[in-house]
């Protein structure tokens, strides 16, 4: 069966991304269709660890992260849950005196944005959290910070907007977008066709492809990160937590059940798709009872792994096209969107409406994969992106 819209944006990717976009495009008033070549909601934004979390980006990262930071509290006004958002606080532990003074120079790096930090040494460690174990010699609270449901937030964007009034086409993969004089043409799924004036390309580990069909090829790889859920057990973590310089990452949500991460999973032939490998799991629960005493007989229920897209710099790339009017990219979160994803669907509106935003945006711009490196770029790169004063290497690279 045919079916074509006439829409002012077509979204390519109904990720938390687009999906946000969606339903902030909306509330402007657009005519908005939302295509995935799935379910929206499926792939990285539904299946991630759940960390929403300031702490930790880098520099450029971190207006983006405070508009999302506003928006997180008022999920229920806006998508109808609250997604078990809980403002629980993020706590980086340190494991070395190394790791100490590398938390200090970033507490100190970011003291103007807003983020509080509280850098708690030893004793202090034992006093307020006894449930971590006592190898570790410090940590950084980020108590603004928190954690939520994936699973349950993105699928709701998804929903919102189309209670909005958006056209949401699932299981309808996009397969050619063409710039036909003012507007785009789209072809999508079993005989969709769209003409849209924006273009919104928020496909994820997918997206690449559509930035190279304009003249935009971009360095994106696939990193698969690696999660495990224990059974539920008494109350331990009250915060969200990190690590840094990366190894684990850890949450308990209320029913009990602890969510760690820390590893990476394998692709399989088909690199849409990994698997958790079994070393890792064990790693992962090996560490867990390490830094967590209490839960070194918690056992395993389930593990999973996702697909996203990573950029070298650990930078999304995020603005208009540099070739093709019309066009805006948003994607390459490197294992870090989840928590600004909304702020990103507010800044992407802005764009569509005045051609610009209140946000700075212009570290994340496509065209930082074509230009000539210069000395400032590599500067940027190196201070910029966490692999600087406070690394979070691959792969050990717990940025959730
Ligand atoms: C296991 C894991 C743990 C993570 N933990 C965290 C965390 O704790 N905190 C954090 O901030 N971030 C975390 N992240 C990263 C975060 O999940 C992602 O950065 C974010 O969800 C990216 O959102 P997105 O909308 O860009 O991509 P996606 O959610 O991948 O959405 C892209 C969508 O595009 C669709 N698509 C692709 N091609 C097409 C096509 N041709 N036509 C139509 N649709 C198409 C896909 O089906 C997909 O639904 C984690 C990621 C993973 C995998």
């Amino acid at each position: 069966m045919s079916r074509h819209l006439d829409v002012d944006v077509a979204v390519v990717g109904g990720g938390l991304v687009g999906s946000s976009a969606a339903l902030a495009l909306r509330n402007m008033g657009f005519g908005v269709a939302l295509l995935d070549k799935g379910f929206c909601g499926a792939q990285a934004s539904g299946v991630n660890y759940g960390g929403v979390r300031r702490q930790g980006r880098p520099l450029e990262q971190l207006p983006l992260s405070q508009r999302a930071h506003a928006i997180w509290p008022r999920l229920k006004g806006l998508i109808g849950i609250d997604g078990e958002f809980l403002r629980s606080g993020h706590l980086k532990l340190a494991r070395s005196e190394d790791d100490m003074v590398s938390l200090e120079a970033y507490a100190a790096t970011v003291a103007d944005q807003g983020l509080d930090l509280e850098l708690i040494g030893h004793n202090g460690l034992r006093e307020r959290f006894p449930w971590v174990d006592g190898s570790i010699l410090g940590a950084s609270l980020c108590a603004g910070d928190g954690h939520a449901n994936p699973r349950l937030v993105s699928a709701a964007f998804a929903s919102a907007a189309r209670r909005a009034g958006a056209h949401v086409l699932e299981n309808t993969a996009v397969t050619g977008i063409a710039r036909n004089g003012e507007s785009f043409a789209l072809e999508a799924g079993e005989g969709v066709s769209l003409k849209a004036r924006f273009i919104i390309n928020s496909a994820g580990a997918w997206a690449d492809r559509f930035a190279a069909d304009f003249g935009e090829p971009v360095p994106l790889t696939r990193i698969y990160p690696s999660m495990i859920v224990t059974e539920p057990v008494a109350p331990v973590m009250t915060v969200n937590i990190g690590m840094e310089g990366g190894g684990i990452y850890a949450r308990q949500v209320e029913r009990g059940n602890c969510v760690v991460g820390g590893e990476r999973a394998l692709p399989l032939d088909d690199p849409d798709f990994s698997r958790p490998r079994g070393d890792g799991v064990l790693a992962i629960m090996n560490r867990t009872a390490e830094v967590f005493p209490a839960l070194r007989h918690a056992q395993a229920i389930r593990f999973w792994s996702g697909t996203e897209a990573a950029m070298p710099d650990r930078n999304p790339v995020i603005g208009f096209s540099d070739t093709t009017p019309g066009l805006i990219h948003a994607f390459g979160f490197t294992g870090a969107g989840f928590q600004i994803a909304p702020g990103v669907g507010e800044v992407l509106a802005e764009l569509v409406r005045d051609g610009r935003t209140s946000t700075p945006i212009e570290a994340f711009s496509i065209s930082r994969f074509s230009r000539p490196t210069s000395p400032a770029d590599l500067d940027r790169t190196r201070y910029g992106s966490g692999a600087g004063p406070h690394p979070e290497p691959q792969p050990r690279g717990a940025s959730t």
